[in-house]
């Protein structure tokens, strides 16, 4: 049995026959921290340095897709010295006294350009987006001034430049706007626009092979008995990958049999990454390491001190990665945004990024057990200025009903034993 490389948890790295460590005594053994296993999902993916292929895209089609070219200013931005005030065009040098007065000798508009030099006692009316007329360095407010026919009196005085941007401040030619492994979002598809790039190269987006098992578990459209269950990780799964940027890929339900578990997680292998549910826990039925591990799998951590979520698996098989999600339906939403929505950033091109989390005031007092970080469904809203956060009752990892009526997790982290009311406390954002 080699091992297979160092990491934190040394001996949780080696492949092979370690599932069969995950009696009650192995499992706590191999479990890491939740930052261990974020770290080690960063290191393996990141080590793998999966290539992804690319496809040019018409703009408006780019949206949450990411970029597979650097982009660079086709121009300087702004392309002129731009007003953005309506006011009058001038020299700062002629406001020594005020209030000044200067003849006004003509007009710029946006989308036009003032053909003439301002000259001294001079000022030209401009409007917002305008390019400044050559001679003025400044615009003074429309507000701050005074029509006396020709002559416009001036009241207030300016600083140079102001009200004004200068060209090429925001970016100026040949400069890089955006980089390869940027995610499109409204804001960088406006760049892009800003510099011609009605198409860009995008990476093609990662298919992740969804396979729930269980002999309870039946499809949707089924009418279950009373003892089974409706296949509602698959749906929850699509619905996080989708959002993550992958493809979902619809694998049906896997029996808890070893053949048939088997023959379906050969499917999945033809994706970029596959997320079984189920099955990961030390049941009798939960079968899914085994049957990896009979496949050559290397299991990378087997467990992580959280909760909900304990059981996660991550590793890799013939080249694929994968991860064995705890079945509980809340296990699987909050293992996915922890961990698979990172590695799903960087299977994409995009680079890692971690779960953040956000800072509010706790309103009721809450105790826990040591050791393990926690995720509880709770609401937060704005309450005097501050966000305060509340956690909704729940009845523990199986119940989405719960979890559909929160807007983020309260945080708590292993040696936070009991936090008080008005404590400040992590929050995650429940994602979409
Ligand atoms: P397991 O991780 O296989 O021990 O399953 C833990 C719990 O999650 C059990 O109550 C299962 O019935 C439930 N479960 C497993 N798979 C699914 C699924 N695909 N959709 C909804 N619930 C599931
Ligand atoms: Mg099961």
């Amino acid at each position: 049995m080699a091992v297979q490389g160092q990491c934190p948890c040394g001996a949780l790295e080696r492949g092979g026959e370690q599932f069969r460590l995950k009696t009650s005594y192995g499992h706590l053994a191999m479990t890491v921290t939740y930052e261990q296993a974020l770290s080690i999902v960063q290191r393996r993916i990141d080590g793998a340095k999966p290539r992804a292929r690319t496809e040019n895209l018409p703009l408006h089609q780019a949206r949450g897709r990411v970029l597979a070219e650097d982009v660079t200013a086709d121009r300087d931005l702004p392309p002129f010295h731009r007003a953005i005030r309506d006011g009058y065009a001038l020299r700062t040098a002629d406001l020594t006294a005020l209030p000044a007065v200067l003849r006004c000798v003509g007009e710029v508009p946006a989308g036009r350009s003032f053909g003439a030099e301002v000259n001294s006692g001079q000022c030209v009316s401009i409007m917002t987006g305008a390019p400044l007329p050559a001679g003025a360095d400044a615009v003074v407010m429309v507000e701050h001034t005074r029509s006396l026919g020709d002559d416009i009196e001036i009241a207030q005085s300016v600083r140079p430049w102001e009200n004004v941007v200068l060209q090429g401040s925001e970016a100026a030619l040949g400069a890089r706007i955006l980089s390869q492994g940027r995610r499109l979002w409204a804001a960088e598809i406006g760049l892009l626009a800003m510099v011609g790039k009605s198409a860009v190269a995008v990476f093609l987006q990662p298919r992740v092979a969804i396979l729930p098992t269980g002999d309870e578990v039946v499809p949707v459209e089924q009418r279950p008995q009373w003892f089974q269950i409706r296949n509602s990780n698959a749906m929850t799964l699509a619905a996080q990958i989708t959002a993550a940027g992958g493809v979902p890929v619809q694998l049906g339900i896997a029996p808890d049999r070893k053949d048939a578990l088997r023959e379906m997680i050969e499917q999945g292998l033809e994706s970029d990454l596959l997320l079984l549910s189920g099955g990961v826990s030390m049941g009798k039925f939960d079968l899914v390491e085994e049957v990896l591990a009979e496949m050559g799998a290397e299991f990378f951590f087997q467990g992580v001190a959280i909760r909900p979520g304990k059981p996660l698996v991550f590793g890799r098989v013939r080249g694929r990665f994968f991860f064995g999600l705890p079945g509980n339906p809340v296990s699987t939403f909050v293992t996915f945004e922890l961990f698979v929505r990172p590695a799903l950033e960087m299977l994409g091109a995009s680079a890692f990024e971690p779960p953040v989390f956000l800072r509010a005031r706790l309103n009721k007092p809450c105790r826990q057990k040591t050791g393990l970080t926690t995720f509880m469904p709770a609401r937060v809203w704005v309450q005097d200025r501050d966000p305060v956060v509340e956690l909704v009752g729940w009845q523990g990892s199986g119940d989405l009903v719960g979890i559909a009526a929160a807007n983020c997790f309260l945080v708590i982290h292993p040696d936070q034993t009991e936090l008080m009311s008005g404590d400040w406390v992590d929050i995650m954002p429940k994602g979409q």
